[in-house]
């Protein structure tokens, strides 16, 4: 806790020391959710494309592909990843051995859009990151000392901090253990390095990676990415590095107890994914039905906010006898609200992307079942929406303990203030969304349906795991 006080505090004093906006927005505000791929196959760059395709809701803001051609060849840009790559994009980056990345936030522009090249000392590397590094902003002021940073993001750090120790030790695994000691957060990371591909996950899990092998060796962030493929797939441990040189080699290099981020089993992650030996799906049915076991509402119908909501609402109607129905249909063409980058933009979208089946609301008394909350404003406005498709009663059922705290380590949670759980007692937030109930799942009946031990939980329960902030 004194560790976390400390980080609070030094991100607080660095907002008003630092003059130059985008460092300071960096160093408060590095929220992005990512998805990286690696592979070592024939035609890598389009295997690339099409993981990234797949990966396309961890980051919709820019994307990039770096190959190996004797030298490194990056193409990136900003917008999804059918608009950056073309054909005739993609013949030009034509080779056995890839990187690729989609990206949350576009802060910075397009040198910040990854994947990242870093030169140090004659060596240089390209480097797609998913995670949120903790100690960036006291490592960059040592590492300023030598190294003139040129962009404003964490992940440039991880590139130097690994060309630097790999400099020292002449291997890569040696390298990435002096990674692991020094730099503390969520890093899901690969990189093309000298004509070899380096994969690792940070010691305790946060982010998935997923490892597969069959025609060539991939790795993605998430399994559904590599689906397509017709692999064998296991996920990267928490602290494994993976080299891939004309052979593969892998070694856990730490050993501490996993963190693995539940949020990615409750919102984030798609339901055709299985992480940690465990299918998001399967587990999203799950937390549905043991919301239904610790509840007592009698409703007609049972509906879902789409898409994410969908699966709990299935497993509660399935536990409670109550018929599902589709309440509410999702207009495909528009982004996700909570990866919208803009409150502005976020509430434009909930009113183009959700429209109600008025036959199915009307004089009914509906269980709205959604993930979480976490403004309040998005299920605010779909009460609403009930309300005036005739809807006698809403009744809202989150399959999700009240989300409390800022999340450091690599997902959007914004600061406690914008998050209303924090503020509100759930009577107070059922007032403000004007539903005539809210419930959420406890805390130990998320851990159940999840069926692991070794979660992070922090954003629920505000006991951030001490290695990420041990700096
Ligand atoms: S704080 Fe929450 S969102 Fe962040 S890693 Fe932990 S569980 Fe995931």
């Amino acid at each position: 806790m004194v560790k976390l006080l400390s980080y609070l505090v030094l991100n607080i004093f660095a907002k008003f020391l630092f003059f130059n906006i985008k460092m300071v927005k960096q160093v408060i505000s590095l929220r992005e959710k990512c998805g990286v791929f690696a592979a070592k196959t024939k035609n890598a760059e389009k295997k690339a494309y099409y993981a990234l395709l797949a990966l396309q809701h961890r980051g919709q803001e820019s994307t990039g592909i770096s190959v190996w051609q004797g030298i490194i060849k990056t193409h990136k840009g900003l917008g999804l990843v059918s608009e950056v790559f073309k054909n005739s994009v993609l013949d030009k980056l034509s080779s056995n051995l890839a990187i690729g990345h989609v990206r949350y936030s576009t802060f910075g522009g397009l040198n910040e859009v990854q994947p990242l090249e870093v030169e140090y000392k004659g060596l240089k590397l390209s480097l797609a990151h998913n995670g949120t590094l903790t100690n960036y902003s006291l490592l960059r002021g040592d590492y300023g000392r030598f190294y003139n940073f040129k962009t404003s993001i964490d992940s440039e750090l991880l590139g130097i901090s690994f060309l630097r120790h790999y400099l020292e030790h002449k291997d890569e695994f040696e390298a990435m253990k002096e990674v692991f000691r020094e730099i503390k957060g969520a890093y899901s990371v690969s990189m093309l390095f000298e004509g070899k591909i380096v994969v690792g996950r940070d010691p305790l899990g946060f982010r998935p990676l997923t490892f597969g092998f069959g025609d060539g060796y991939y790795f993605a962030s998430e399994s559904s990415a590599l689906e397509m493929f017709d692999l064998e797939v296991r996920d990267v441990k928490p602290g494994e590095v993976f080299v891939i040189d004309e052979e593969l080699e892998s070694k856990v290099l730490t050993k501490e107890k996993h963190s693995h981020c539940v949020f990615e089993y409750i919102y984030f992650a798609r339901p055709d994914s299985t992480i940690e030996g465990r299918n998001v799906y399967k587990v999203r049915l799950e937390l549905g039905k043991q919301l239904a076991r610790e509840d007592d509402v009698k409703g007609d119908i049972v509906i879902a906010v789409p898409d994410s909501g969908r699966a709990s609402a299935i497993g509660y109607s399935l536990e409670s006898g109550i018929p599902y129905e589709e309440g509410l249909i999702k207009n495909r063409y528009i982004g996700r609200t909570f990866i919208m980058p803009q409150q502005a933009l976020r509430d434009l979208s909930v009113q183009l992307k959700l429209s109600p089946v008025k036959e199915v609301i009307r004089d009914k008394k509906v269980i709205l079942i959604d993930d979480s909350i976490v403004r309040g404003t998005t299920m605010k406005r779909i009460v609403a929406m009930l309300r005036k498709a005739g809807a006698r009663e809403v009744h809202v059922r989150i399959a999700s303990p009240p989300i409390k705290y800022p999340c450091y380590m690599g997902i959007d949670i914004p600061s406690r203030y914008e998050l209303i759980a924090s503020w509100k007692s759930v009577g107070e937030i059922a007032k403000e969304i004007g539903a005539d109930s809210l419930r959420y799942l406890s805390l130990e009946g998320l851990v159940k349906a999840v069926g692991l031990n070794d979660l992070c939980l922090a954003c629920l329960n505000g006991k951030y795991p001490s290695w990420a902030f041990d700096f």
